[in-house]
């Protein structure tokens, strides 16, 4: 345990520097752009978050509700909590999309939104899309994290409420570094009980990022990446490049999304790249804007964004399912990303 602890600061800093240029002693960032921002005055509290129970009870409910979803049991966290998968798997021969959020437990508000997007699945509003396409969603990852049951320290998290939400899982490793090993038993349950048992085409990993960074000088509501390792195929690089251009179109034109190009690195301990390499997935990295708790305050947004970055959940998902299930995924004009800009990180004074 002790090994990991101290693996764990390590992975906080490595973490801290890979996320912003912002300089650690700057002050409290302004609320400026797409929403409101945290500006240490507006209220942080992640009692009104989902709880893990919660979304249990919540996912059995549509489970019982829904003829056409099978939920599933894929393992258990560090602390023994089960861990999920809702399926939807109408025809072995559709081409089958995964959408997983919260490897990182303080990244919440994407786990809200695919949530309510299963709760769309089972209503009109989704009617006949689950014919043509097959989906799995695998929410809340780092459930441990997500409720804050860990064994380190979290008394310098910014959130108020019952509960501090870290990035990292119950023994203080990120979740996101363990694509290769497998070593957690969230990771080894994602790996082992859905990466090698279905035939999933396409896939998007669920995140959030700081809040201050900007596209065109203007704050991003999030950013997109496909995998940049040099050892994916090219044609899954491309399946992951027509899948953003769904997601941008998606987003990016409905007024309040702006989306940018995510600056984001070669490792293969990443799902965004991993996944690509050894399954042949078609991957996309959704890093949202702000995240739900941290020990760095301009990291965290306030809750006055929430309805906007969960409705850029279920837009990413809704679009994406709509876009499989009728083949117009197939045609999509993938050249923005040659003119997409990088997002930058907002200069503080
Ligand atoms: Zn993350």
């Amino acid at each position: 345990m002790k090994s990991l602890k101290k693996g764990a600061i390590t992975l906080s800093l490595a973490g801290a520097l890979a996320l912003s240029a912002v300089p650690l002693n700057s002050t409290v960032v302004e609320a400026v752009g797409n929403g409101p921002g945290y500006g240490g005055n507006e209220t942080i509290n992640t009692s009104i978050l989902t709880t893990y129970s919660e979304m249990a009870d919540f996912l059995k409910k549509q489970d019982a509700k829904q003829p056409q979803m099978e939920l599933e049991v894929i393992g258990q966290s560090v602390k023994g909590r089960d861990l999920y998968v809702a399926k939807y798997m109408s025809n072995p021969e559709n081409p089958t999309i995964l959408f997983l959020t919260q490897q990182h437990g303080n990244e919440q508000l994407t786990t809200e939104g695919a949530l309510e997007f299963i709760k769309h699945l089972g209503t009109g509003k989704m009617k006949g899309v689950t014919d043509n396409v097959n989906i799995l969603v695998v929410p809340m990852l780092n459930a441990d994290g997500a409720m804050g049951d860990v064994d380190f320290s979290l008394d310098d998290y910014v959130a108020s409420g019952d509960r501090n939400l870290p990035r990292y899982n119950a023994v203080g490793v990120d979740l996101n570094r363990d694509h290769i090993d497998k070593i957690q038993p969230e990771t080894k349950a994602l790996h082992e009980n859905v990466m090698s048992k279905y035939d999933i085409d396409y896939m998007i990993d669920l995140h959030h990022q700081g809040a201050s960074s900007e596209r065109d000088g203007e704050l991003v509501s999030g950013s997109i990446l496909y995998p940049t390792t040099p050892n994916a195929d090219p044609e899954v690089v491309e399946g992951s490049k027509k899948l953003g251009a769904v997601v941008f179109d998606a987003v990016d034109s409905t007024g309040w999304g702006h989306l940018g190009k995510y600056r984001g690195g070669d490792a293969e301990t990443i799902s965004r790249n991993g996944i690509a390499v050894e399954y042949g997935i078609s991957t996309l990295l959704f890093e949202m804007r702000g995240m739900s708790d941290h020990e760095y305050e301009p990291y965290v947004l306030g809750q006055k964004s929430n309805g906007y970055l969960i409705k850029q959940t279920i837009t990413t998902l809704e679009s994406t399912v709509r876009a499989i299930a009728d083949g117009s995924i197939d045609t999509q004009d993938t050249s923005f990303w040659d003119t997409l800009a990088f997002q930058q990180t907002r200069e503080t004074e």
